[in-house]
């Protein structure tokens, strides 16, 4: 029983100005976190272009091929960066994930944790957003229902900014269900409960400054777990960002480390019943560098008592 590790050097090539927050030294923290535990790990492959092209048209992905300097770092909108190495990040990011849906729907995998960045979901259909080039779990989800022929996937996103970039891209879908909690109201601004999808497969959670792991936990046993099990997804994917964290710097929520492993046993627990426990969780945020690595350290070690 297993809880598969993708990451990748490339991962650490992607740079960003001095003093941005999604920086190269958020992996440095983290990832020394995770040595010694029972995990198998696996380099994360490079995306192809048809995984990208399952989510984003393909001038996107020219444009975004093009858009990488030969030196330097180039700004592709106010938050979003790209040095020489950030494509090839990306497609770890995006390829990472492919492989963790490939390993847990075959069984090589229980579950899998996909430790890269960039993060991606931000990242709109046509446009690099918010520190995000592609859309890297709505890409996952994608492959999931197209290659593997499944017919229902969940993503719960519980990072503290509305995965915009996710429900551009899965929302007309609706063999997707896409779960987002978030600040509200904070960057990017979107995520409205009233945003439910054309599909009515959205489901959007504003919550207000400050509000609590308490509170966080309420929500999602009386709200989010009753949807996921009504939905019978086949697959949980999860936008883990750890920004929702009260030391976080961009927001202004109150999550402790604790309640990210009572959220991660919880959405483990659904999964089991209804899915045999596939979960594919994918980084996201989280700024914190000492946050982000207790925070990503006890989801992995919930996603590993998962296995067992
Ligand atoms: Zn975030």
């Amino acid at each position: 029983m297993t809880t598969a590790l993708l990451t990748h050097p490339d991962c650490l090539n992607h740079l960003t100005p001095e003093g941005h927050p999604e920086r190269v030294a958020r992996l440095e923290a983290l990832l020394p976190r995770l040595e010694g535990k029972d995990l198998l790990r696996v380099r994360a492959p490079l995306a192809a272009d048809d995984d990208l092209l399952l989510a984003h048209p393909q001038d996107h992905l020219d444009a975004i091929k093009a858009a990488e300097p030969e030196r330097g770092i180039r700004q592709l909108d106010p938050d979003t960066w790209m040095s020489p190495g950030s494509l090839q990040a990306a497609l770890r990011a995006a390829g990472g994930a492919v492989r963790a849906v490939d390993m847990v729907l075959s069984g090589e995998a229980d579950n899998a944790f996909v430790a890269c960045r960039p993060p991606g979901h931000h990242a709109e259909t046509r446009a690099p957003m918010g520190f995000c080039l592609f859309g890297t779990v709505a890409i996952a989800a994608k492959h999931a229902l197209e290659r593997h022929g499944l017919e229902r996937v969940a993503i719960v996103d519980f990072d503290v900014h509305h995965g915009n970039g996710t429900q551009d891209l899965v929302q007309s879908d609706g063999r997707i269900l896409f779960v987002s909690t978030h600040q509200m109201p904070l960057y990017p601004g979107t995520g409205a409960p009233s945003e439910t999808g054309p599909a009515g497969t959205v489901l959007n959670i504003a919550l207000d400054e400050g509000t609590t792991g308490e509170v966080y936990r309420r929500i999602l046993t009386d709200t989010i777990l009753p949807r996921l099990r009504a939905f019978r997804p086949e697959l949980l994917i999860l936008s883990a960002g750890f920004d929702a964290h009260a030391n976080d710097p961009l927001a202004g929520l109150s999550l402790e480390t604790a309640d990210f492993a009572f959220v991660t046993e919880e959405l483990c627990r659904m999964a089991a019943e209804v899915c045999e426990g596939r979960v594919v969780s994918c980084l996201e945020g989280g700024y914190d560098l000492d946050a982000l690595a207790e925070s990503g350290e006890a989801h992995v070690d919930a996603l590993i008592a998962a296995a067992r």
